[in-house]
C-alpha cells in the first residue's frame, strides 16, 4: 500500500510571493503548485494530504501557540498517516523543531520540517529538492523524532540552528552529528536516531502559560539589566554566558540579581554563546560563582532548546523544582548525558 504522509504547511518562505513589500505568504498558491509538478506525480513519491494553515505565516510571527498548534494537527492525524511533513519558515524553524519533540510525547512516526531560501515559484529555488527529500524521508525512514531537514541534512530538531541567512545549507545541529547525510543515496544513521516511544502519542497540553526570557551576555553588561529582566512575573531565564559558561565574577550587584531570583524560584539556565561544545560550571572561578548564586547548567543544549525546554515544562504545570532536575536531564535527545 501506498505511504501517506501528511502536509502541515505553516506559511515560510516555500510559498511566498513577491509582494510590492518584498515576499509574504500566499494563501491557496503552493498545494495548486505543488500538484501540477510532475516531479509529485512519480511512483516512488508517497500520497499526500496538504493542510494550509490560516492565516500563513512569516515564522518570524510564530509564538508558542502555533508551536501547540502544530503539535496538535500531529496527534489529531496521528493513526492515519505514515509520516509528517512541516513546511515552515527558516527563521524560527529551529524552535519549532526544538519544541515538538516535548510536546510530541510517545512519538514514533518521523516528522520531518523543512522550508527553503527561495520560493518554491522561484528558478534556483531549494524548495523542490527540500521537499522531494523530505516527503521520501517521512515515507520510508520511520525516525520515531522531530527531524529537520534542509540542504542534504538530517538533522535532531531539538539540536538545530539556523547559522546560514542567505545559503542553501542554512541549518546545522552543532553539537550533535547529521542523523542522515542525502547525496547520490540517502543515509541514515540508525545509532544516532532516538529508540522507538514504549508508550502511545500522547495529547499535547492545550496551554502554555510560562513567561520565559533569554539574555547573552556581553562584555560591560549592566547588573541593573539583569535586575530588570528577572522581575516578575519571570519563571525562567536562558543565559547564554561565555565559553564554558562563564560570566563576570567581579560585580558582586550582578551576582546578587542571579543569587536573589534563584532564592525566589526563577530557573536561571546556563548555555553558552559558543556553536559548540558544553558547559562546565566547575571549569573557572567565574562559573562556580554562578553556581554558588544557584544558576543550573544547560550542559550542551542550544539555547533555543533550552529556551523550548524550559516553556514547556514551567507551562505544562511541572514545578520550579521539577522544572529545576528535569532541566538537567536528557528527555528527548536534547542533551548529552
Ligand atoms: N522570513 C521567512 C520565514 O521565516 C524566512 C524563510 O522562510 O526562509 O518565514
Amino acid at each position: 500500500m501506498a505511504k501517506r504522509i501528511y502536509i502541515a504547511y505553516t506559511g515560510g518562505t516555500i510559498g511566498m510571493l513577491h509582494t510590492g513589500q518584498g515576499y509574504a505568504p500566499a494563501p491557496g498558491f503552493l498545494e495548486k503548485f505543488l500538484r501540477a509538478m510532475p516531479e509529485l506525480k512519480d511512483a516512488a513519491l508517497p500520497e499526500f494530504v496538504l493542510r494550509e494553515y490560516d492565516p500563513l505565516l512569516d515564522s518570524s510571527n510564530m509564538t508558542p501557540r502555533e508551536w501547540l498548534d502544530i503539535a496538535r494537527d500531529i496527534f489529531d492525524h496521528y493513526d492515519a498517516f505514515d509520516g509528517f511533513v512541516i513546511l515552515h519558515g527558516t527563521d524560527t524553524m529551529a524552535y519549532t523543531a526544538s519544541a515538538l519533540p516535548f510536546l510530541l510525547h510517545g512519538l514514533n512516526k518521523p516528522v520531518i520540517l523543512t522550508g527553503s531560501q527561495i520560493p518554491l515559484i522561484e528558478l534556483r529555488s531549494d524548495a523542490r529538492e527540500n521537499i522531494i527529500t523530505a516527503l521520501l524521508l517521512a515515507a520510508n525512514y520511520p525516525i520515531p523524532e522531530v527531524c529537520l531537514y534542509f540542504g542534504n541534512k538530517l538533522l535532531r530538531g531539538c539540536r538545530t540552528a539556523k547559522v546560514n541567512a542567505t545559503g542553501f545549507d542554512a541549518f546545522e545541529s552543532p553539537n550533535y552529528p547529521p542523523l542522515g547525510n542525502v547525496g547520490i543515496d540517502i543515509h541514515i544513521d540508525w545509532g544516532l536516531t532516538r529508540p522507538a516511544a514504549l508508550t502511545p502519542l500522547n495529547p499535547p497540553p492545550t496551554e502554555l502559560n510560562a513567561t520565559v526570557g533569554a539574555l547573552r551576555l556581553f562584555p560591560g553588561f549592566s547588573a541593573r539589566l539583569l535586575d530588570n529582566v528577572l522581575q516578575t512575573p519571570l519563571q525562567g531565564l536562558v543565559l547564554e554566558a561565555y565559553g564554558a559558561g562563564n560570566a563576570p565574577n567581579n560585580d558582586h550587584t550582578f551576582l546578587d540579581a542571579l543569587a536573589a531570583a534563584t532564592q525566589r524560584g526563577v530557573i536561571i539556565v546556563n548555555c553558552t554563546q559558543c556553536l559548540r561544545g558544553t558547559v562546565k560550571l566547575d571549569a573557572y572561578a567565574t562559573g562556580t560563582a554562578l553556581l554558588r548564586a544557584g544558576v543550573i547548567s544547560g550542559a550542551d543544549m542550544t539555547p533555543i532548546a533550552a529556551l523550548t525546554k524550559l516553556h514547556y515544562l514551567l507551562g505544562s504545570g511541572y514545578t520550579a523544582e521539577e522544572t529545576r532536575a528535569l532541566m538537567q536531564e536528557n528527555l528527548y535527545g536534547e542533551l548529552t548525558r
